[in-house]
């Protein structure tokens, strides 16, 4: 979870690169920033700016998430469900974590050690390919579908 500081910061930032955050896209930004780690889709965002921001439509929510996307403050992940999930890139300098997703219950927990160094330096080598970031996912069943 982000603390006070680092969503404030998070904010700051967002505004010295340009970016003007108006009331809505300060609202869907919130509401990301508090379900951090749950990967919410468009319309699940949508679900919960809407209490904030009645007027607001899901046509917007589209266009706002893409744009943060494109502008490297969101990443988008699909979990063969057909459903793009958003969640924060907290530093651009940093890989994305990975994903374990359980097949029974769908849950999706994330891994934080990065991990795939040692991968990464032999792929740079053996193809002379520079690596900007990756989406791992792993596959099974959850601690509490095991039971
Ligand atoms: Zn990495
Ligand atoms: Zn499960
Ligand atoms: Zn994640």
């Amino acid at each position: 979870m982000m603390t006070k500081e680092e969503t404030e910061k998070f904010k700051q930032e967002l505004k010295e690169r340009g970016y003007k955050l108006t009331p809505q896209r300060r609202a869907i930004l919130n509401v990301i920033i508090e379900n951090e780690g749950r990967h919410l889709s468009p319309e699940e965002i949508y679900e919960f700016v809407k209490k904030e921001c009645p007027e607001i439509g899901l046509a917007t929510v589209y266009r706002t998430v893409q744009l943060l996307e494109k502008m490297g403050v969101l990443y988008r992940m699909n979990f063969d469900d057909g459903v793009s999930r958003y969640e924060l890139v907290k530093n651009t300098a940093d890989h994305q974590h990975h994903h374990l997703v359980c097949l029974k219950c769908g849950s999706i927990e994330e891994v934080e050690d990065d991990l795939l160094e040692v991968l990464e330096d032999k792929i740079a080598q053996k193809y002379d390919f520079f690596i900007k970031n990756h989406d791992v996912k792993f596959y099974g069943f959850c601690k509490k579908c095991r039971k």
